[in-house]
Parts: structure tokens; C-alpha cells; sequence
């Protein structure tokens, strides 16, 4: 493999631009064109990961096979190139600072004052860099977190200048993704804000070398034409992209807008035929024209912020379209579920899940939507703290254990039957001390999961500290609760499956995490499939 090629997104004039979507894309786009792509995302904020911040921050923690707690762009960068990322993927200011500070106390600087520049920006440098040495890649797309013109972004802008200048602009270019303003009071697209948000680049010394112009209504020539003029670029490099239906269609959106080629152009790389993506284009007309429709119920704690579900969310999308049916989710709040109105949330619903989730608020009315859907045979699905909540359910409902607890909620309880695991009891510290990423699991013949995976090992991604605690097995798989899934060598359940009953799943780990457009995952397409089962016999 020859020079590695490397592409920095960075946005402006406002956050939420979809820098992750349009980076993800143009991977996309690059890999169907048989180059290897992967994408990194360097986050500015102080944490050494985003695992301690509470998803109403930024939203889902996904977690990559190796284990690393990372940002939910993440999740669309393995969704859209149907690739797994790394810890190596998802950097963080507090990351670089903590690799810099650990040096220094090594003695590492011995002698030298360690100062913003050269020392932080050279670890930023060496970080962006980490993933081309191996020969993996031939294109790494680095996403910068934040907007250009943020205090707490210079370090890495400064780094990013520095390395287009080591590499040089044959192997190193930036887009800037920015907004283009429709004001409706005259009836106009503006582009001052975007001509700003490269003036700021430009003090940094960065011309940008695309720019990726965001808006509600089509960009005519005769703004491209503007933008190229005062943000110093062909007029080719200017790239419109309008608001989507659904993200999905970003890939080929950029590729009608020829940003791939535009791309390869600057790199002077050799631009072969563009790619057909027919798997792609068949996913996208099997999501717009749905034959049927589900109802899913996504009980959580968090459902103001539905990114806090991100993984989960797209994991439908990706199994509805599969099987031609569009699914509509009713975020429900399990603080708000009680018994007098569980018939009224759920009575209309052709699934519930429940979803992951930490400490008390709203655990009991994700213990009441778990017996609705248990006693009324609506397909159910539990992922992680859903799998906890279903089985102490159970326990208390059907075994008869009053005082089924987990010891999350209550340290002190009589049945712990979700309880802490031995090597989790002597951690204190907070950070990536959880069990983390991909765990085998061996499936039990004759079970639902089994036939679905068709297969006989799996492994599937967690981050939890709690496990279910096999002193209760016998009792559980007595009453037709059976362990479906179990881990080969630590022998901890990871999947529990509910006879006698149409669909009744949870599971340790986090399925959500594994689901790819092109290849949805097995229980999400298990689940739909008993939800459409369920809407058509009532
Ligand atoms: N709070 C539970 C645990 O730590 C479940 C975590 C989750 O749902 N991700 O085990």
C-alpha cells in the first residue's frame, strides 16, 4: 500500500451540522470505490471518554469491540462502512493530556518546560496519525468534534494545520462543513456566516480545500459561484447538501454532488467508475416503501433525548426495511408507567423494549411494562438493565421471591438476583472499569435466539457491571425462563428467552451495537418479524 491519505472534516458556524453522517458518507462512498477507509472522531472536550458523561451530554456511549466507551458518531461510521472501530478511533482532549502528563512524569520531557505547542499539539499529531502505520487503510477520515473558532478546539486545528503541512496537500485535505441560512423574511440563502467560518479557519491558517454547504432548499450556481469567490475555492469544491428524509440518503446525495470524486481528484488518485452501491440503493427503497407497519414500545429513562438510543433507533430501521415494514416508536418514559396506566401505553403497542440503563429513576415502571408484556404476550425484548428487569420480574411475579432486587438499587436486598460480579466488587474508580465489548457466548439448541443466529457461538458487545446471579438458575429455567445464551468461560448468562410465550428476549449485551444497514442484526429482525406476527393477529 502507498501513502496513506488523510482527510479532516471540521465544522462551522453552528454544532449538530452532521459532520459524522457526511465523514461516514464519504467513506462510503471511498470504500465502494475498493479503497480501505476508516473514520476517527477527536472530541475536545476533557474526559478521558465519553463513559462517564450521562447520556442527556451527548447521547449513546457506543462501545467498539475492543472494549472502548466512544462517541455515537462512532456508531454511524461502523453502520454505514459495515466495519468495527477502536479505541484507536475516538480521541479525546482529556485522552491527550493524560498520555502528555503521564510522560512528563516519566521523565519523558526531562528537562524541557511541557507546553500547549509542541507538546500537546505533537500528541494530537501522533494520535492522528496512529492508525496509518500498519498498512490497514488507504484514506483515514478524521472528524474534529466542536465548531472552528471554539477555545477548546485550537490545539487540534493547530495539530491538523501541522500535519497538512508535514504530509503535504497531495496526501492531506480538509472540508468544512457548514450552514447556508435560508431567511424566509426576503426569500434568501445567505453565505456570510459560512465566509466567517473560513475566515476563521484561515487565521488559523487553514484553507479549507472543500466546503460541504448544509441547507433546507438546493444551493443554485450562482451561490456556489459567491462562495467559491470569497472562500477561496473551485467552484467545484463547493458541495451542497440538502436537508435528507433520512440520513441514509446522504451517501448518494454526495455522490450526485461528486464529493468522492472531488476527493480522489485532490489526491490525485486515480477515479474509476463510480461505484453502483445496489446493496445500498435496495436498502433505501426497501425503508420508503414499507408494506406494513409496527407499533415498538422503547421503555427508558431517557427518551427526552432520543439519541440517548441512537444504536437502538437505527437498529430498527435497519431490520423494519429488511422486512419491509416501517416501525414507529413510541418513546415512553418509564417514570410514567404505572398499573392504572400500563393498558394505555402498551394496550396499542406490537412490541415493547426495554432499554440499557443505570440507577433507580423509572426502574419500576420498566418492571410493570416487562409483566404487561409477559402476561400479554406481546413480543418483548430486554437489552442489558431490560434483560435485569425482565428477569427480576419474574423472580418476583411468577417465582414468588418478594424481595427480587438488584443490588444496583438496593445494596442490601434479600434476593439479589442481578448482583455485582466478583472482580467488580473491589472497583471503586468510575472510568472504563465496566465489563466492556465483545464477549463470546454459546447459544442453547432448540432456543428462538439459536435459530436466528443460526449458530452456535456469537459474540456480542456489553458494558455493564451487574450479571445475573446463577444461585437462581434452576428456579428461573424450572418455571420456563431459560438461559439461552451463556458465556463459554466465566459461565455468566447472557441471554435469558421466556417459553410459552411468542417473543420474549433479553440480553446481557447490546445487540444494537452490531446492526449494519446492510446487514441488520438477527434478534432486531427476530423482534420485528413478532411484532408484525402480533399486529396481524389482533
Ligand atoms: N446498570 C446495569 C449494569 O451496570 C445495566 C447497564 C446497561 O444497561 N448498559 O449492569
Amino acid at each position: 500500500m502507498g501513502q496513506v491519505k488523510y482527510i479532516f472534516v471540521t465544522g462551522g458556524v453552528t454544532s449538530s451540522l452532521g459532520k459524522g453522517i457526511i465523514s461516514a458518507s464519504l467513506g462510503k462512498l471511498l470504500k465502494a470505490r475498493g479503497l480501505s477507509v476508516t473514520i476517527q472522531k477527536f472530541d475536545p472536550y476533557i474526559n478521558i471518554d465519553p463513559g462517564t458523561l450521562n447520556p442527556y451530554e451527548h447521547g449513546e456511549c457506543y462501545v467498539t469491540e475492543d472494549g472502548a466507551e466512544t462517541d455515537l458518531d462512532l456508531g454511524h461510521y461502523e453502520r454505514f462502512l459495515a466495519a468495527n472501530t477502536s479505541q484507536k478511533n475516538n480521541v479525546t482532549t482529556g485522552r491527550i493530556y493524560n498520555n502528555v502528563i503521564t510522560k512528563e512524569r516519566e521523565g519523558e520531557y526531562l528537562g524541557k518546560t511541557v507546553q500547549v505547542i509542541p507538546h500537546i499539539t505533537d500528541e494530537i499529531k501522533r494520535n492522528f496519525l496512529a492508525l496509518g502505520h500498519n498498512g490497514d487503510y488507504d484514506v483515514i477520515i478524521t472528524e474534529i468534534g466542536g465548531s472552528v473558532g471554539d477555545i477548546e478546539s485550537l490545539p487540534f486545528i493547530e495539530a491538523m494545520r501541522q500535519t497538512r503541512w508535514d504530509l503535504g496537500h497531495e496526501n492531506c485535505i480538509v472540508i468544512h462543513l457548514t450552514l447556508i441560512p435560508y431567511l424566509k423574511a426576503v426569500g434568501e440563502l445567505k453565505t456570510k456566516p459560512t465566509q466567517h467560518s473560513v475566515k476563521k479557519l484561515l487565521e488559523s491558517g487553514i484553507q479549507p480545500d472543500i466546503l460541504v454547504c448544509r441547507s433546507e432548499r438546493a444551493i443554485n450556481m450562482e451561490i456556489k459561484k459567491k462562495l467559491a469567490l470569497f472562500c477561496n475555492v473551485p467552484i467545484n469544491s463547493v458541495i451542497s447538501s440538502i436537508d435528507a428524509k433520512t440520513i441514509y440518503d446522504v451517501p448518494l446525495l454526495m455522490q450526485k454532488e461528486k464529493l468522492d470524486e472531488r476527493v480522489l481528484e485532490l489526491f490525485k488518485m486515480s477515479v474509476n467508475k463510480a461505484p453502483g452501491l445496489e446493496q445500498w440503493k435496495d436498502f433505501l427503497t426497501r425503508l420508503k416503501n414499507p408494506k406494513q407497519e409496527v407499533n415498538i414500545a422503547l421503555v427508558g429513562k431517557y427518551v427526552e433525548l432520543h439519541d440517548a438510543y441512537k444504536s437502538i433507533a437505527e437498529s430498527f430501521i435497519h431490520a423494519g426495511a429488511k422486512n419491509e415494514c416501517k416501525v414507529n416508536i413510541s418513546w415512553i418514559s418509564s417514570e410514567e408507567v404505572t398499573n392504572e396506566n400500563a393498558e394505555e401505553l402498551l394496550g396499542h403497542q406490537n412490541g415493547i423494549l426495554i432499554a440499557p440503563g443505570f440507577g433507580e429513576r423509572g426502574f419500576e415502571g420498566k418492571i410493570i411494562a416487562a409483566k404487561y408484556a409477559r402476561e400479554k404476550n406481546v413480543p418483548f425484548f430486554g437489552i442489558c438493565l431490560g434483560l435485569q428487569v425482565a428477569v427480576i420480574e419474574f423472580g418476583r411475579n411468577v417465582l414468588g421471591i418478594k424481595h427480587a432486587h438488584s443490588t444496583e438499587m438496593d445494596p442490601i436486598c434479600k434476593d439479589p438476583i442481578i448482583d455485582l460480579m466478583e472482580e467488580q466488587k473491589k472497583i471503586t474508580k468510575k472510568g472504563g472499569t465496566m465489563r466492556l465489548g465483545a464477549y463470546p457466548c454459546k447459544l442453547k439448541k432448540g432456543t428462538a435466539v439459536q435459530s436466528l443466529y443460526d449458530s452456535e457461538e456469537i459474540t456480542e458487545r456489553h458494558r455493564h457491571r451487574y450479571e445475573f446471579n446463577n444461585d437462581y438458575l434452576e428456579q428461573f429455567e424450572n418455571k420456563g425462563m431459560i438461559a439461552a445464551g451463556i458465556n463459554p468461560d466465566s459461565n455468566l448468562v447472557e441471554i435469558m428467552e421466556l417459553k410459552n410465550h411468542p417473543w420474549f428476549v433479553g440480553t446481557q449485551f447490546h445487540p444494537e451495537l452490531k446492526s449494519r444497514v446492510v446487514d441488520p442484526h438477527p434478534l432486531f429482525i427476530g423482534f420485528i418479524n413478532a411484532a408484525i406476527d402480533h399486529m396481524a393477529k389482533n
